[in-house]
């Protein structure tokens, strides 16, 4: 093996809990022999460090994939093929999956795809990784093997590019994402210095990205503990644009997430925040994102409720409240009343506070009349049904969205009539 002794250590005990899990202990137990290894790798030893919640393990082995599939079935574990050809092999164990993956090697890169060929060198599967904070590895012996310096990076919260960061990102543009992300996630303090301006010289790369990568990696960036930090460094440094195609506005995000009404655990909100004012911004990031048509229609609904209240410094009335929710139902009112008040100046924060209570627990209005009631006042011809009800409707929301039955059999009496 080529790791020398001081690159590896007694994992400490956040790792060795590890090892707690009976699901990973099968699946080890399936893979051990006495010529091969597996080992623990990335996200998982980095998280526990991290003192997160580890969500899944990965496992990689100097085994070939048959040969993984194989010890598998013979143990009774499920095996799935998930990505033969890059060596990946989905393990289940009791509820749980493991993706296990054959040790490999670059031969090539373009920018996007890798050509890579199985090896049996976990440094060098350790180099091939992105930070030096994914590429520690662990053995069910409980040694920890630490060949970039990632421990120490941990320790200070440093994402640092493993390698010449310029080197590396031209290898992989996402790169680039996943800096900001992890970043923003495990980080403290400005980006490393490198990896920044490696990422601002290579920006060009970012547009050679597919739409969804770029989507799936700026949605969790919006989600990191750090969103707002991270958000308005890239966006000074020019990074944020292109890959949104519309003006970003940080200030708005920090605003929205100040005002902690939205939760960590919806990017699109933060989406909107950063960067939605009219409903064709939503538009655009539909086709820039490949949103889905629910996510952009939710991002366009809060852009036209905006669209009446852009300006206000203290909100609007229960009525024109009622208003928002009549017309562009409940989500729609709560977003574009969060993103009026990161637009206002600073104050009012009760009342604000109020509205959107009001929104959350008020009962959408519906209108109380139908076609049917036209019909009965004598108005048979579909067109005119349909004006009628609109007229009726501009009443109604006049008065005050009224429901009391008395003041409805007023409004539908005060309409003309149609002829007899
Ligand atoms: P999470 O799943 O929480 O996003 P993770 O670290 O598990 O974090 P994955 O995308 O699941 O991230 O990747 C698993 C590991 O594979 C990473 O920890 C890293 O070591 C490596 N890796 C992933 N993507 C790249 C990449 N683009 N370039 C180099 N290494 C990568
Ligand atoms: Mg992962």
């Amino acid at each position: 093996m080529s790791q020398t002794q001081d690159q590896t250590i007694a994992a400490p005990d956040a790792l060795c809990v590890l090892f707690g899990d009976q699901a990973l202990l099968s699946i080890l137990a399936a893979l051990a022999h006495e010529e091969e290894e597996t080992r623990i790798v990335g996200g998982a030893l980095r998280d526990a460090l991290f003192g997160r919640t580890v969500r899944e393990i990965d496992l990689a082995t100097t085994l070939l994939p048959e040969a993984v599939m194989a010890r598998a079935k013979a143990a009774g574990l499920r095996a799935i093929p998930t990505g033969l050809q890059h060596g990946t092999v989905t393990l289940l164990a009791g509820e749980k999956t493991f993706e296990v993956t054959t040790l490999r090697e670059d031969v090539a890169t373009d920018g996007r795809h890798a050509e890579v060929r199985f090896g049996r060198d976990f440094r060098i599967d350790a180099l091939r990784r992105d930070f030096t904070m994914n590429a520690l590895s662990m053995a069910p012996g409980g040694r920890l093997f630490d060949y970039t310096g990632g421990l120490a990076d941990i320790a200070a919260r440093k994402v640092r590019f493993i390698g010449e960061p310029a080197r590396r990102i031209k290898e992989d543009y996402l790169r680039i994402l996943r800096f900001f992300r992890f970043s923003a996630d495990f980080g403290e303090g400005p980006l490393d210095s490198a990896g920044r301006s490696a990422a601002i010289r290579q920006r060009e790369g970012l547009v050679r990205l597919s739409r969804e990568r770029i989507r799936a990696e700026l949605l969790k960036l919006l989600c990191a503990r750090r969103a707002v930090e991270v958000c308005a460094e890239i966006c000074a440094d020019g990074l944020l644009h292109p890959l949104l195609a519309l003006a970003p506005n940080p200030a708005r995000l920090r605003r929205v997430v100040a005002i902690g009404a939205g939760s960590p655990q919806d990017p699109l909100l933060r989406l909107s925040a950063l960067c939605v004012t009219l409903p064709e911004d939503a538009e655009r990031l539909r086709e820039r994102l490949r949103l889905s048509n629910a996510e952009a229609e939710r991002l366009e609904a809060a852009a036209r409720a905006l669209r009446g209240l852009h300006g206000l410094n203290e909100p609007p009335s229960h009525e024109e409240l009622l208003g928002l929710l009549f017309r562009h139902g409940r989500q729609a009112a709560i977003d574009a009343i969060l993103l009026t008040q990161a637009d206002a100046l600073p104050g009012h924060e009760g009342e604000w506070a109020r509205a959107r209570k009001f929104l959350i627990e008020t009962t959408e209005p519906r209108l109380p009349f139908s076609g049917a009631d036209m019909i009965a006042r004598g108005i048979t011809e579909g067109r005119a049904i349909g004006e009628a009800l609109r007229e009726l409707q501009t009443r109604w929301i006049k008065a005050g969205f009224p429901n009391d039955p008395a003041r409805l059999a007023q409004l539908l009496n005060d309409m003309p009539r149609g002829a007899k």
